[in-house]
């Protein structure tokens, strides 16, 4: 219980002290207050794709929907609720320590390349065009693993966010020790007021839209946290109806 407040208006030390137990409580709370909002965000979201697998099932049951198309429907589900698992799965690990990240030399651009690679199929049938411009030099000391999700979340949602015909430029540069990867791309944008938050767990800029595109809403938030990690920079940059920018930047070797 956070709710106690000490009274003291009083300037000498037993009121400063006073002061300083008063504004931890506030920060315990606003911290307790969070933790209560992300666990209920949780539920929520493995609620949803739970009920529509109960009901579909419940409807072939009963013989009221085709069977083809019930099980279409719970398979879209189970894979989004796995997704869900995975992503969640992550964050508490990096947002513990229990799993600290393994540091390797790694030639950037060609991790870049092969993540790039394996969209080719989505970016084919979306009619997307990638515009690539990479500094082949480049050797930055991180973790393999977390810096392909990094890169693969931020592809996934350039992707998800840009409509046909549209373009997508990866470029990586170097300079004065640093990396920076910009994936800009000509989507729907994000509005100003939202930019800062969507790197927060759970934060959609329009819910609906984005479930029926298959996110979960972890990913800039699990994208924040490896940058983080490697003590590196993200950020987002936005124009609605232009397009999204994100930049990460990471040291070089
Ligand atoms: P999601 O799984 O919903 O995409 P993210 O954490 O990756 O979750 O992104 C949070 C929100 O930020 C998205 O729901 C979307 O509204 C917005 N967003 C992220 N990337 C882009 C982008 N490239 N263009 C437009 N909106 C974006």
């Amino acid at each position: 219980d956070f709710s106690k407040r000490i009274h003291a208006n009083r300037s000498d030390e037993l009121g400063q002290l006073a002061h300083s137990f008063n504004s931890l409580s506030t920060s315990l709370e606003k911290v307790e207050d969070k933790r209560r909002e992300f666990l209920a965000n949780v539920s929520h979201e493995l609620r949803t794709p739970l009920s529509y697998m109960k009901g579909y099932a419940e409807a072939m049951e009963e013989g009221v929907i085709e069977q083809k198309k019930g099980l279409a429907i719970i398979q879209k589900e189970s894979n989004r609720l796995e997704r869900l698992v995975n992503d969640l799965l992550d964050l508490a690990q990096l947002e513990g320590d229990s799993y600290p990240i393994q540091r390797e030399p790694i030639a950037f651009a060609q991790l870049i390349s092969e993540v790039i690679e394996s969209f080719e199929l989505i970016v084919t049938q979306k009619d997307i065009r990638l515009v690539q411009n990479m500094d082949e030099e480049s050797i930055i000391y991180g973790d393999r693993d977390r810096l392909e999700q990094v890169i693969r979340n931020l592809l996934d949602n350039a992707i998800r966010y840009t409509p046909a015909n549209k373009q997508i430029s990866i470029a990586l540069t170097t300079d004065h020790g640093w990396s920076e990867l910009i994936i800009a791309d000509e989507g729907i944008g994000i509005p100003e007021k939202d930019l800062k938050a969507v790197k927060e767990r759970f934060y959609r800029v329009n819910k609906a839209r984005t479930r029926n595109s298959g996110g979960t809403g972890l990913g800039l938030a699990i994208v924040s946290q490896i940058i983080n990690k490697h003590d590196g920079v993200f950020e987002l940059y936005s124009k609605v109806g232009q397009g999204t920018s994100a930049k990460i930047r990471i040291k070089t070797i």
